[in-house]
């Protein structure tokens, strides 16, 4: 015979904590502490990771998109789409999650968005994107942590994080 051991349950692993709207504000040698170099790269200092290098293209299971900075939750998975540019895009964020402004370091101003919590670079809208929100949320995948549905762990670099380094 054995005994069944319940475990409690999460209470409601789906509400966001309170403090989701509390501004993150750290100097920038904390962030280079708590960053790794090429995190801090994009999130601090706004670079772009290279095309198709983020395990998070391949990443199609249910769940949401966390900042990789500071956790806050960014985009769900269903709005999450392939659109050929060899970096996770996303056609609509989580209401309220990242806040936007122009950016003209290429030849026509762009828009660069950010995580609202913590002002950490996740990447570039566009107007080229699926209906109904006709956006492009095109996000390094580096500034992001993807939380599977149900999974109360840490949330992880993509479905086959492979080797640490
Ligand atoms: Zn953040």
């Amino acid at each position: 015979m054995t005994t069944r051991i319940q475990h409690p349950q999460s209470p409601d692993p789906g509400s966001p904590p309170a403090a989701e709207s509390e501004r993150i504000t750290l100097a920038e040698s904390e962030w280079r502490d708590r960053l790794e170099s090429a995190e801090f790269r994009v999130l601090r200092k706004e670079a772009t990771e290279p095309a198709f290098t983020s395990p998070l293209n391949a990443e199609h299971r249910d769940g949401v998109f966390v900042c990789a900075g500071c956790g806050a939750e960014l985009f769900r998975s269903d709005s999450k789409y392939d659109s050929g540019t060899g970096w996770p895009s996303f056609s609509d964020a989580i209401p309220g999650a990242v806040s936007t402004k122009r950016d003209f370091k290429l030849f026509v101003p762009r828009t660069e968005y950010h995580c609202s919590r913590c002002g950490g670079h996740q990447g570039h809208v566009f107007g080229d994107g699926p209906a109904p929100t006709g956006l492009r949320y095109c996000n390094n995948g580096i500034a992001l942590r993807f939380r599977p549905a149900g999974d109360d762990g840490d949330p992880v670099r993509g479905p086959n994080p492979g080797k640490e380094d």
